[in-house]
């Protein structure tokens, strides 16, 4: 998954694209990077790690310029290299271009197959350059060849494209991904999430919608909407694990949404006692905080992250490694002895962490441990950014429930049902329209064969 952010007519374009990025950090942490223009001249920077690791102060002066856009890239196993850092810049017939990308193509490795196969020279293993090649290759004009390209690819974008007069931001006709348009004194400014618009001090002006390319020149904004119409297919796994809480996603409020999925959660278990509930910070707080004010049972922090430990706190045995998990959260011990504890966290991957969760809660004395999960069981892989692994490692894809609860080493283990987090997730609002494929197996699109080649072409 990735965060991508755009800003125009700005004389502090790479400064503000810089703070953004800080605030967009949770949707990717494996490179972050910038690309800014200046009188026609393009100039970009990107690195792999965090964006405090990628930018010092000399480079962000290196990237002065009026507009810019920034990007930072999740993780993905196998695909980890600079070469896949974003913004891809190129200099294509169209001039200079920059293009960053949040989501994932699903026919991105049939169309690098039949662009290879005409003589493209592909540089990055990741589905974000087929739309850079088909760009080049589309005839007409930028925005001609744009339409062409867009009508071409299939599957979840959210797209910031920076060239020297413009830049460009468009959306996936099902609205996988989010994109919001916002303005700052006589710039505009668009977002992966309105969390990076808060922090600049930018106007939330609204979203970018589902199939809609939008093109901000000379201070305008211009919207077309080329591209045939689909179902919509926002991405809920959004709203309940990935998006920061402070944001506002599909146009709700993420904590909002969080906390009524929680109470929704409490709702289903009604008549359930226990002692306190206890969130898994940080994803489970505002669900834990909803549950206990539908259930009246107190709210504890039984668990305390440590953010100081990065990914790449790699230790030498297992040992050393068990405790480094240790580390990372740690249980309250004061709190939890003797307590009977509904342990709320967002979803279960692969059961590794809560399992992991549930040893140290035990040996820190809690009596009785009930988990509740504010999603239904994740049973499917995702084929549009978010880096669920492929679905014989998901642990609800092979286990059933009671199954789950004895590996997890839990008394009881509760899931929110599928109408109740879809309920809350669209809570006083009139649209539908959510992609829940990681919980149903239903894709709104063809995916791609799970074969290697596919694999090849990363998540963004
Ligand atoms: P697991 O041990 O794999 O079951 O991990 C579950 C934890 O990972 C939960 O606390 C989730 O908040 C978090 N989580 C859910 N989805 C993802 C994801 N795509 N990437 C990283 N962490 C995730």
């Amino acid at each position: 998954m990735c965060g991508i952010f755009g800003i125009t007519n700005n004389k502090d374009a790479a400064h503000l694209t810089h703070l953004s990025l800080f605030a967009l950090q949770h949707r990717g942490q494996e490179s972050a990077g910038i690309a800014s223009t200046l009188e026609g001249h393009m100039t970009s920077h990107s690195g792999m790690g965090i964006v405090s690791e990628v930018f010092s102060e000399k480079e962000i002066l290196r990237l002065s310029g009026d507009s810019a856009i920034g990007h930072v890239r999740y993780s993905t196993t196998g695909s980890s290299h600079i070469k896949n850092a974003q913004p891809l810049v190129s200099n294509t017939r169209h001039g200079a271009l920059a293009l960053a990308h949040n989501g994932n193509l699903t026919n991105a490795a049939q169309i690098r197959r039949s662009l290879e196969e005409k003589g493209s020279i592909f540089h990055s293993s990741t589905d974000s350059e087929a739309i850079l090649h088909l760009l080049a290759h589309n005839p007409g004009n930028l925005e001609e060849a744009l339409i062409a390209s867009l009508k071409a690819v299939e599957g979840a974008y959210s797209l910031a494209i920076l060239t020297p007069d413009r830049l460009i931001a468009c959306r996936d006709p099902h609205g996988f991904r989010p994109l919001v348009l916002g303005k700052l004194g006589n710039s505009y400014v668009v977002s992966s999430e309105t969390t990076a618009l808060t922090l600049i001090k930018a106007d939330y002006v609204r979203e970018i919608e589902p199939g809609e390319i939008v093109f901000i020149e000379s201070g305008k904004v211009r919207s077309v909407k080329p591209l045939p119409q689909t179902p919509l297919a926002r991405c809920v796994f959004e709203q309940v694990y990935f998006a920061r809480p402070d944001s506002v996603v599909f146009g709700k409020s993420v904590q909002r949404v969080r906390q009524s999925l929680g109470r929704a959660l409490a709702k289903e278990m009604k008549g359930f006692k226990a002692d306190i509930v206890v969130p898994v910070p940080d994803s489970g707080v505002p669900a834990a905080l909803g549950f206990s004010h539908e259930s009246k049972i107190p709210f504890e922090v039984g668990l305390v992250r440590s953010h100081y430990v990065s990914r790449t706190f790699i230790r030498p045995n297992q040992e050393m490694r068990e405790l480094a998990v240790d580390l990372k959260l740690s249980p309250v011990a004061e709190v939890l002895k003797g307590k009977r504890i509904v342990l709320v966290d967002d979803s279960i991957v692969r059961g590794t962490t809560s399992r992991k969760i549930a040893n140290s809660l035990r040996a820190a004395g809690v009596l009785e441990i009930h988990m509740a999960i504010s999603s239904p069981p994740i049973i499917s892989a995702c084929y549009y950014g978010i880096d669920t692994p492929r679905s014989e490692t998901l642990i609800a894809n092979h286990k059933n429930i009671d199954e789950i609860r004895k590996f997890l080493g839990v008394d009881s283990l509760h899931y929110l049902s599928l109408d109740a987090m879809l309920n809350a997730a669209k809570e006083g609002s009139s649209k539908d329209g959510f992609c829940t494929a990681c919980f149903t197996k239903r894709y709104p699109t063809s995916i791609p064969e799970e074969s290697s080649d596919n694999q090849l072409l990363s998540t963004n």
